[in-house]
């Protein structure tokens, strides 16, 4: 196990950012990670776990030892008549996991097309797009603890996820490395046409009854034209959650704002984050080297030598505007380091 010293995460997130790792290693086994952990605990150094960097702000170098989690492996491990149980190393694409399901007619992750990171760092935020989480498919998972080094297995009651969320963002921080994750796949799809535009994008290319890879196009499709590609331009997709705030909240700034778009939740109304950000003036609006994608205002941007710090502060700064007129909080998605 090679492990360098200062190195620059810039090509490790899709932020683009130019931090400091004070160590850095890979990890394409589990004895690697666990030699990887052995070798932080030795040199009491704190560790941070990384994917594809696609949903991580670095504010600061670095001052622990950064291991890349390159597990790879995807693995049918059981099926009945109606579903295939299907497990993958926390170091695989994820998109690449999709393009393997859908070419194996394997159903339920079509929706999720195109969502930048790994398979590890899936069920970290739950995430989720066009109506579907990781959590309708997930079966269990495989974690290493970091102090002990022994793998417990997790199903999704211990997984605690909401939206964008789980135990492992909460109670459980920076307690385990996820090293694979098991999804119950269906033989037969049950689509999830309703959400966004992939009815409007299957009606113009004239589907009727789409496949899997159509609905995965479609989905394709959509994201490209609205988010900015982090080879191109660096940003963490959604920068901030869509808020919940009251029903009685919601009903006053309805009659403020007509056009409010919201969601019935169990906690009250879920709203758009971009909405907020967009009336509150923020949309396309550049600050030096970041700014606020001119065709979605939920994604902040760095336009190339940007700072973490720069766009923590364009951050807080569309936290008070929002804040101020509509008087709720936004809460980030990114994780900042
Ligand atoms: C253009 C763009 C679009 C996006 N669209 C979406 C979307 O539609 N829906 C959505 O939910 N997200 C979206 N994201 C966010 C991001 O893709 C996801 O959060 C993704 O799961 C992050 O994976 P990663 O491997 O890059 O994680 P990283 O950024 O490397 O890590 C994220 C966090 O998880 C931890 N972590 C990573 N791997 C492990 C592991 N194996 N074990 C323990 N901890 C780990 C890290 O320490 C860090 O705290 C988008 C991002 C971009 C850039």
């Amino acid at each position: 196990m090679k492990i360098q010293e200062n190195i620059s995460l810039k090509p490790f997130t899709t932020f683009g950012i130019d931090k400091k790792a004070k160590f850095f290693t890979r990890a394409s086994t589990l004895a690697e990670l666990k030699s990887a952990l052995n070798t932080a605990k030795e040199k009491e150094s704190p560790v941070l776990i990384l994917g594809g960097g696609s949903n991580i702000l670095l504010t600061q170098d670095v001052e622990a030892l950064v291991i890349k989690l390159e597990i790879k492996g995807i693995e049918v491990i059981k099926e009945d008549a109606e579903h295939i149980w299907v497990e993958a190393g926390a170091g695989e694409v994820w998109h690449d996991l999709v393009l393997h399901s859908i070419a194996q007619n394997w159903a339920g992750l079509e929706n999720l097309s195109l969502i930048p990171g790994t398979v590890g760092a899936s069920p970290m935020q739950n995430i989720g797009a066009y109506g579907v989480e990781i959590k309708d498919v997930f079966h269990n998972l495989q974690a290493m603890h970091r102090e002990t080094f022994e793998i417990h297995s997790f199903d999704s009651e211990a997984c605690q996820f909401g939206y964008r969320e789980s135990v492992f963002k909460q109670t459980l921080k920076n307690q385990y490395v996820i090293t694979s994750v098991t999804f119950r796949l269906s033989k037969t799809p049950t689509f999830r046409l309703d959400y966004g535009a992939i009815q409007e994008v299957l009606q113009a290319n004239g589907v009727q009854h789409p496949t899997l890879r159509e609905v995965s196009n479609a989905v394709i499709r959509i994201r490209q034209s609205k988010l900015p590609d982090p080879k191109e331009i660096g940003n963490a997709g959604s920068f901030f959650k869509n808020p919940t705030i009251s029903s009685v909240h919601f009903e006053q700034l309805k009659a403020q704002y007509p056009t409010l778009p919201g969601y019935p939740s169990l906690e009250g109304v879920k709203v758009a984050a971009g909405w907020l950000i967009e009336q509150a003036g923020w949309k396309g609006k550049r600050i030096g080297e970041v700014g606020v994608h001119a065709k979605q205002a939920l994604v902040l941007v760095n336009y190339g030598n940007g700072s973490g710090e720069e766009i923590k502060s364009l951050a807080q700064q569309i936290q008070a505007s929002v804040l101020e007129k509509f008087g709720i909080q936004l809460h980030p998605e990114v994780n900042f380091i």
